[in-house]
């Protein structure tokens, strides 16, 4: 990380604005994607049989676009592959996308894309439906923009609440973490953009990240994150998988033998391409180990799949029909998905796209608490609102899925500093989307007032003389960089406590990419979080601090109440000069999130799955059947007397007379008022099952399920006996 991120800063800085904004080609037709062909394996391996050597490592190799030996006429992005003309092999743009169209540093200048709230909303609105729209939405752009790869999918477990990444990726729970990159790959994969999940596998702190060493358990890895990962490539097919910067169990993940070869390729039958995260190669045994692709090669210390490939060829220690594998199956991935096929004419309807990063950012806010102070009345006329730069837009996280938003940004604040040189560059980037202004819109009759909280006792004195005082609280995150504690920065804390003494009515907002400590919590009437929500993320807010929206978004992940909850009280490496393997001892294993605070008896502040609404719902007793899915069937009743949407979530409690907590199946579910529905859930046997040597265990006996309104707050368990079975991998 550390030699890519000097070299990327030089590039960027090097790069200045000089370059012209890029020309904007269009979406992909549905009739071009028609196009593609019945047997994408067929056609690879037709193509790969007439290339020359030559050809076949060129593919292997992608360059770094604005880093010399790059002709000048690359689109300025993370990576390009050169094509094969003349077998119709097309070149590979690839850009970072997580959260839409990247465009860190400006590279290039004036682009702009929508920019989608964190992907923590995404994963609180537990809607598989809208991460597939969301997608969609990004791979358009990326496409309009001349991007064919897009390196999105980012979905690494949250293993520490520190992780200055973890606001990129999809929460703690493997079901759902997979379930939403899934959904959002296929989206994506539908506009002829291939898409990552990444990064391949463990990659949970930032500090050192080159250095760490993660060493767990087969059982503990194949039942967290790399069922995660499974689920996720089972549902979405991605064409790539980008391998980590770390180590597992003692080996890089970009040549870790049985990751790549063991696990990805031989257990779960992946058929696309293994690309290299950015400086994460170390040696030519990646490529036997079963790294395709060198991505970004002149941030390696060598340029590994060059003239060290060319000589292992020779030797006999790397074969041809290893170069075919590799080759095949970026051919393949291309296309699978058509990423070959021509664009058409025409423009991004950036209009269209901010409705769908409104209703993300909706979906994804998760009501904390609320002691009857939300929705705000109609009838309130004096409001304060304090802080978080409510006035100019809403806090985003900087790093490579920094997307710049359309109209810009609304600030930008120099942040960056630690030992890391690349980090010197970052800004606390507002994307322009003002609370305060949509506040203002929604609620007319207001006297609405702001204060930045600059002053503490300016604000506190204002606060005293308001009906309601609204404070906005600010996090930033960035890649490259953890967090040290779960504190709000900068006095926050202290603001909100002393506002709090001077006004009974205060609602916290809060934009964070993790979790915080709220020690002012029990004298503030509501808490809402809302993530980094996004370029319509401040009239999200509005929409649901107003009741325009009925809140809906569930935690992703716990929110502990203090510190020493988790299973390690920092980052491993925080801050200290990285100049050595840094072991890590994974010693949670599969018990992540809130399958740790189960195992060890221990309450959270806001567990796993939990988020209030402004209506309420009750739900039957589930019927559980066995079989091949099982599954549980229920009601669910809106017994409020507004419209919202709930989303019933099945835990297994009991396997097989071994306690457990583990999120079975879930759905979100759209009420009116008083009405009902059935649904049935389907269950997933890997998630009860245990992974034992070489395959799926579900041991024979009583397996007791409950619904929850949280991984801590379950309905009365109901069981069904299930006889014992083994399951492929
Ligand atoms: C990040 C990846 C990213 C790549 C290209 C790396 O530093 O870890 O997530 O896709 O850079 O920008």
């Amino acid at each position: 990380m550390f030699a890519r991120n000097a070299l990327l800063l030089r590039a960027v800085a090097a790069m200045g604005t000089a370059l012209a904004a890029l020309a904007i080609p269009c979406p992909a037709s549905a009739q071009a994607l028609a196009a593609k062909p019945a047997d994408p394996d067929a056609k690879a391996a037709a193509v790969e049989a007439r290339m020359t050597d030559a050809e076949r490592l060129q593919l292997l190799n992608g360059l770094f676009p604005t880093l010399p030996p790059s002709p000048p006429d690359l689109i300025p992005a993370a990576g390009h592959v050169p094509g094969v003309p003349r077998l119709g092999v097309p070149d590979l743009n690839e850009t970072d996308a997580s959260l839409g169209v990247s465009n860190l540093g400006e590279i290039r200048n004036g682009d702009v894309a929508t920019a989608l709230p964190a992907g923590l909303a995404l994963a609180a609105s537990f809607d598989p439906e809208l991460a597939y729209r969301t997608g969609a939405m990004i791979g358009s752009e990326a496409r309009a923009k001349g991007f064919n790869v897009i390196l999105a999918g980012g979905m690494n477990l949250t293993r520490n609440w520190y992780d200055g990444r973890n606001f990129e990726y999809l929460g703690e729970d493997p079901l759902l973490s997979g379930t939403m990159a899934g959904a959002s790959v296929r989206g994506i994969q539908s506009r002829g953009v291939i898409s990552t999940v990444k990064h391949f596998s463990l990659d949970s702190q930032e500090s050192q990240s080159s250095l760490a060493n993660v060493r767990i358990s087969e059982a503990g890895h194949r039942e967290s994150d790399l069922l995660a990962f499974e689920i996720a490539i089972e549902k979405g097919q991605p064409g790539a998988v980008m391998c980590a910067y770390n180590l597992v169990n003692d080996q890089y993940a970009c040549a870790n033998d049985h990751l790549l070869n063991g696990v990805l390729k031989h257990d779960w039958g992946y058929r696309g391409w293994v690309m290299s995260d950015w400086g994460a190669v170390h040696s030519i045994d990646s490529f036997n180990a079963g790294l395709d692709q060198e991505s970004g090669w002149q941030l390696d210390t060598t340029h590994w799949f060059d003239a060290p490939l060319k000589a292992e060829i020779a030797a006999g220690r790397v074969t041809k029909t290893r170069v075919s594998d590799a080759v095949r199956r970026i051919l393949r991935s291309i296309y699978a998905v058509g990423a070959d096929l021509p664009r058409g004419n025409g423009t991004t309807d950036y209009n269209a796209h901010a409705a769908i990063a409104r209703q993300e950012a909706a979906e994804g806010i998760v009501l904390l608490k609320n002691d009857g102070i939300l929705p705000l009345a109609k009838t309130a006329t004096s409001i304060l609102v304090v802080g978080g730069y409510a006035n100019a837009g809403v806090m985003s996280g900087w790093g490579s899925s920094q997307v710049r938003p359309v109209g810009g940004f609304a600030a930008q604040i120099p942040a960056g500093g630690n030992f890391d040189d690349w980090l010197l560059g970052s800004t606390q980037n507002l994307v322009p989307s003002s609370p305060l202004k949509a506040l203002r819109e929604a609620l007319p009759q207001a006297k609405i007032g702001f204060e930045s909280g600059y002053y503490p006792a300016t604000a506190v004195a204002r606060a005293a003389h308001s009906d309601i005082v609204v404070v906005f609280a600010t996090r930033w995150q960035t890649e490259g960089m953890d967090a040290s504690d779960l504190d709000l920065p900068q006095g926050q804390n202290a603001l909100i406590a002393a506002i709090a003494k001077a006004n009974p009515n205060v609602v916290v907002v809060l934009e964070t990419g993790n979790p915080v400590q709220m020690p002012w919590l029990s004298s503030v009437k509501a808490v809402l979080e809302a993530w980094y929500p996004g370029q319509k993320g401040g009239e999200a807010i509005a929409d649901v601090l107003t009741g325009a929206v009925n809140p809906s978004g569930r935690l992703p992940m716990t929110f502990p109440a203090e510190a020493s909850q988790a299973p390690r009280s920092s980052v491993p490496g925080l801050g200290l000069p990285g100049d050595g393997p840094l072991p890590i001892d994974d010693f949670e294993g599969a018990d992540v999130g809130y399958r740790w605070f189960a195992a060890k008896g221990i309450t959270p502040a806001f567990a796993f799955g939990y988020g209030l609404s402004y209506t309420s719902f009750a739900h039957s007793a589930p019927a559980i059947t066995g079989g091949r899915p099982i599954t549980a069937r229920l009601t669910v009743r809106n017994t409020g007397d507004r419209d919202g949407a709930d989303v019933v979530q099945l835990y297994l409690v009991d396997a097989a007379g071994k306690p457990a907590r583990r999120l079975a199946a879930f759905q979100r579910v759209e009420l009116k008022a008083g009405q009902s529905r059935e649904i049935t859930l389907a269950v997933d046997s890997r998630l009860i099952a245990s992974w034992e040597s070489t395959r799926w265990h579900v041991r024979g006996g009583r397996y007791r399920f409950a619904i929850g309104t949280s991984a801590e707050s379950l309905g009365k368990p109901v069981g069904l006996m299930l006889p014992d079975r083994y399951l492929a991998p």
